[in-house]
């Protein structure tokens, strides 16, 4: 459930309508609703109330924005961070640094050493040598860093393939059957200690059986750790639950996923981690474009908006669907292709898509852009980058401004040797 609904004919975040925004604001620009993001922060934690013992780190890759981690902070989440630049951002928010797990495969010892000083809560081994490293630089510094060794469970997802990372050719983890001797070896190192396993194995999931398959396998080897003499009390279960982008595909309910969990973990006697991002920020976000033109086509008119895929690179990623609305429907309906003014002919969000029936200068919305939207935005054709803002009741904030192209071209340089 969401707080964007229609109220008088025109579509809202909770009480301010869409139309108020772009008039202040302009489009494109990102809408997030505060009231929706606590309430998602809310539901995934009331349903896994029945796990004894659990740490919330929102992965901070879906939605990096600082007042949308703010809100979170306050619904007492930490945050999963995969490079430096998001350990900042949890930190500038105002997370506790025992609150961040650093995951990532390719995370540099700048950012190791960075991580240490700052003092998080949980490092994420992808490979043996980063363990190595780590122990080293934590002993330099005189610290010990509390890791766990990510696994790869080797099992299919069932989502897009670049979303897909538990599988045994995907660069996360080690393989499954490798991680008792790695873990051992890891275990030995002063400057380490470390705590348990995690698994992630990808994102958008609509079925819960390949989560259930890959808890049961990191559940065997917990257990042929402690055979072995190791003590584990914490087991990362990532991320990857999937969220609605079609009104009529319906992914499991975080209380379905809580109700799985629960069972594949009975009896684990551990802290468990959980790393959800798209299932609490997706819904949460709008993105609010205007129409430019509507172009007639050879075979069904292009309906072309101020957005583009350098702001919203979901579809030409990874084509997914986002469902658009008109601000302020008609109640009629067309059929057409909805594209950005990037020129790609990628830059486009829908073809052949039943759609409210717009015309230029309409405001419209592409739905389900709290996760992975904003922070994917780019410049690319020289295009401002994309706005972001809170609604709160009746209230609403600019969180991230519009950067200009003059800002960015201030950052470029014209080199010596063609100043004349
Ligand atoms: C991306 C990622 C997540 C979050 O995935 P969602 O599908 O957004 O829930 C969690 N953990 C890790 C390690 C990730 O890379």
């Amino acid at each position: 459930m969401d707080h964007f609904a229609y109220k008088d004919g025109v579509l809202h975040a909770e009480n301010v309508p869409m139309s108020t925004i772009a008039d202040a604001v302009g489009t494109p620009v990102y809408v997030y609703s505060r009231a929706t993001l606590e309430r998602h922060a809310r539901v995934f934690r009331e349903a896994l109330d029945a796990v004894p013992r659990k740490h919330i780190a929102f992965a901070i890759k879906a939605n990096p924005n600082l007042a949308v981690l703010r809100v979170l902070a306050r619904e007492g989440y930490g945050a999963d961070i995969v490079s430096g630049g998001e350990m900042q951002r949890a930190l500038a928010a105002g997370m506790p640094a025992q609150d961040i797990v650093f995951s990532g495969v390719g995370k540099t010892r700048a950012e190791l050493a960075a991580a240490l000083e700052a003092g998080i809560g949980q490092f994420n081994i992808e490979l043996e040598e980063e363990g190595v490293v780590l122990a080293q630089i934590a002993q330099e510094m005189g610290r010990t860093a509390d890791a766990v060794l990510r696994v790869n469970p080797d099992v299919d997802a069932g989502t897009h393939a670049k979303i897909s990372t538990g599988m045994k050719e995907n660069k996360f983890g080690v393989p499954i059957d490798q991680a008792g001797w790695i873990f051992a070896r890891l275990a030995t190192l002063p400057g380490l200690a470390m705590r348990g396993i995690a698994i992630h194995i990808g994102s958008q999931l609509f079925d819960l059986a390949p989560l259930e398959a890959a808890y049961g396998k990191i559940g065997a080897l917990m257990r042929d750790l402690r055979a072995a003499g190791h003590v584990i009390d914490r087991v990362d279960l990532g991320g990857g639950l999937g969220v609605p982008y079609e009104r009529d595909k319906i992914p499991p309910s975080p209380a379905d996923y809580g109700a799985m969990v629960a069972r594949a973990t009975k009896d684990w006697d551990a802290t468990l981690y959980f790393e959800p991002g798209r299932v609490i920020v997706g819904n949460a976000g709008v993105l609010l474009t205007r129409v430019i033109w509507v172009k007639p086509g050879v075979i069904r008119p292009y309906v072309i908006v101020d957005a583009a895929m350098n702001d919203l690179a979901r579809p030409a990623m990874y084509d997914a669907w986002h469902d658009f609305e008109a601000v302020a429907p008609t109640g009629e309906h067309f059929v057409a292709n909805i594209a950005g003014p990037v020129c790609e002919s990628g830059d486009t969000f829908a073809m052949a898509r039943d759609i409210d029936l717009v015309k230029a200068g309409d405001l419209a919305v592409f739905r389900t852009a709290g996760a992975y939207g904003a922070t994917m935005a780019s410049t690319y054709n020289s295009r401002p980058l994309v706005p972001e803002v809170m609604v709160d009741g009746d209230r609403f904030a600019v969180v991230a401004d519009r950067i200009m192209p003059e800002a960015i071209i201030a950052a470029e340089r014209m080199p010596d040797f063609l100043q004349d």
